[in-house]
């Protein structure tokens, strides 16, 4: 159970947020790279509205020094972590405890100070995952995620939540598909048939072709302005046979909308990119860092945005 913090004292809140004083508290992203991050100009919107008194800096961090980092981060009395690529699994290592969801899918995105200079690590990815999704129904549907690795583990998990019939894996590599798709079968609810195709082996077009919703869990499509085929997860000419009933769900938020959506859009289908996800997701780690549930979501979300037109 992740503990309540009550927050409202003067140590952690003052009125004048965007100076940093000898009271500011520390904050922040470890990740490899960070410098791409929109976790600072998002969080630090949000304390600047709530009136807490905190600083969040994206730090980047390798692998080898994320245990010292993250023990020396905690005797300086930093008031909570995210975690980012490629540390949500590493970073197991430097937990004390997890939460359920964590321990679950065996990685953390976030991590709560807790007593004896210790933290706890929780994976607030699920729940920035679904919020996007709360006003769709997908009860006794057809899901296809793309990708088998970090974030397909949370967005599997968080499936589990919706009702669905049957969620098929797309991978490229046949070994971790099996590992992948063996796991959450084990963690997931016995009606949701999981079920992993190679698309390096098989067709997956009439899978494509039955999905009520499909999901973008690969990189491919970051960072990309060109209209090349390689841009596009599986593809273009998979994508022929896409119905416009179909949802598109791209976990990528740079560039908005990701040619995958785009292409979606063309075909008249409902898209949704991840920033929304992005949002939520930090937003939730506020509540549990600071025990506040009123984070104002639609500044952290505008903040982002701007930034990303620049
Ligand atoms: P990850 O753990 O590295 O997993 C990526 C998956 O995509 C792996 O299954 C990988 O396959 C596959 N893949 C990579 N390149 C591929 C290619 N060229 N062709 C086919 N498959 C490919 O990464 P992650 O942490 O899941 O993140 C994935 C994406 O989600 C990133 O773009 C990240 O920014 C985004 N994301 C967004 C949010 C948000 O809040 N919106 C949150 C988390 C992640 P192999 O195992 O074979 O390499």
């Amino acid at each position: 159970m992740v503990p309540e913090q009550s927050l409202k004292n003067s140590e952690s809140t003052s009125s004048k947020m965007s100076t940093i004083t000898g009271k500011t508290n520390l904050v922040g992203l470890l990740g490899q790279p960070v410098n791409h991050s929109l976790s600072p100009i998002m969080h630090n919107a949000a304390y600047e509205v709530m009136g807490l008194d905190w600083c969040y800096i994206a730090m980047p961090c390798e692998s080898k020094n994320l245990e010292k980092v993250t023990k020396a981060l905690r005797y300086l009395d930093c008031k909570g972590l995210n975690i980012t690529i490629p540390h949500k699994q590493e970073v197991l290592k430097a937990c004390n405890k997890l939460t359920e969801i964590a321990n679950n899918i065996q990685a953390v995105n976030t991590l709560i100070p807790e007593k004896n200079n210790q933290w706890i690590g929780a994976n607030t990815d699920l729940e920035g995952f679904l919020t996007p999704l709360k006003n769709h129904d997908f009860k006794g549907k057809n899901v296809v995620v793309m990708g088998c690795g970090g974030s397909a583990r949370a967005v599997v998990m968080a499936l589990n939540s919706l009702d669905i019939k049957k969620v098929t894996i797309i991978g490229r590599n046949k070994n971790s598909l099996d590992i992948f798709v063996k796991n959450m079968s084990n963690l997931s609810k016995k009606n949701i048939s999981i079920e992993g195709v190679n698309n390096k082996e098989l067709n997956v077009s009439p899978y494509i072709e039955e999905a009520d919703l499909i999901i973008n869990t690969t990189p491919i499509g970051m960072n990309s302005r060109s209209n090349k085929q390689e841009n596009i997860p599986l593809g273009n000419e998979i994508w022929e046979c896409l119905s416009n009933k179909t949802i598109l769900y791209d976990l990528i938020y740079t560039p908005r909308p990701t040619n995958w959506l785009k292409l979606g859009q063309k075909n008249n289908c409902f898209t949704i990119d991840g920033l929304d996800m992005l949002v939520e997701q930090g937003a939730f780690s506020i509540k549990l860092w600071s025990g506040f549930n009123d984070v104002p979501i639609e500044i952290m979300k505008s903040c982002a945005e701007k930034h990303l037109m620049l």
